[in-house]
């Protein structure tokens, strides 16, 4: 049986809803959940194009830049003839032409310790794409606080991190990963060190099918593991997490209880936000 479909939702979603790990109910799941997106760059592009094309009911983008000429080389949700726009309208103004069905909300913001709660907790699961150390430890917290899911990618030169941080189910945090930043310069940023640009194609899509599984209660979360992908050795490999006693945010004396020490930050460390490793 599948659930109150139309019959061009049924065409869409013919090949999902197929899947015997999917069927009419997981597709309605997917139509029910609700996504947020830090970041409309080379991670938050294909991810937002997959989630989308799966019949996710409804995406949040947050994103405060416009396109830029030297985006197009990874953020294939932008176009030449959307330079200088914002990004979060050209992403979704791609995200509609994939599938009109899903709601996408554009929100033209830099997330912040005073919008980043109220953000978060108005979705069911939220995706790191972020390119910047402040937004994904400020990110990181709201989510533990809000005690939402969150799936987590990073990419830098040749390589690629991807984790699911899930502590309200009793699975490690970021900080349980990564306590602090590391310092100010200590890691090069994209714009210093440069990306290959099809790395974030693949840990964008990747992201989207964690997400997806996430939504859909399916296979082998990755929570408590760490996926690492060196993409000129044409390697991937998996790290065993354990949730850390002592961790600041998630341990059993936590020191972090709201948002109130990331107010001080202003503009972001220019880094990529992978952690050497
Ligand atoms: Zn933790």
């Amino acid at each position: 049986m599948i659930p109150e479909f139309s019959e061009t939702e049924i065409q869409r979603y013919a090949r999902h809803i197929l899947l015997p790990e999917i069927g009419g109910t997981g597709q309605a799941a997917l139509r029910a959940a609700s996504v947020l997106i830090i970041g409309a760059g080379g991670l938050g592009s294909p991810l937002g194009l997959y989630l989308a094309a799966a019949g996710v009911g409804r995406i949040g983008l947050v994103d405060d830049d416009v396109v830029d000429l030297s985006n197009l080389q990874r953020q294939i949700a932008h176009a030449t003839d959307r330079i200088g726009q914002p990004k979060v309208e050209s992403a979704a103004e791609a995200m509609r032409a994939v599938n009109p069905l899903v709601r996408v909300d554009a929100h033209a913001t830099r997330l912040d310790a005073g919008n980043a709660r109220a953000l978060v907790g108005s979705y069911d699961l939220v995706c790191d794409g972020s390119d910047n150390f402040r937004t994904r430890y400020l990110l990181a917290d709201a989510c533990a606080l809000e005690r939402r899911t969150l799936v987590s990618a990073a990419v830098l030169r040749f390589e690629g991190q991807l984790s699911t941080f899930r502590p309200h189910r009793g699975g490690p945090c970021y900080r349980c990963l990564y306590p602090a930043p590391p310092r100010d310069g200590a890691v090069p940023s994209c714009a210093e060190a440069g990306v290959f640009g099809a790395v974030t194609g693949v840990m964008g899509t990747l992201q989207a099918t964690e997400a997806l599984k996430e939504i859909l209660d399916i296979g082998d979360s990755l929570a408590g593991r760490l996926m690492v992908w060196d993409a000129l050795a044409a390697r991937f490999h998996t790290i065993r997490l354990s949730p850390d006693p002592d961790c600041p945010l998630c341990g059993t004396h936590p020191t972090i209880h709201d948002l109130s020490a990331h107010a001080a930050s202003h503009a972001p460390s220019g880094a990529c936000a992978i952690h050497a490793g």
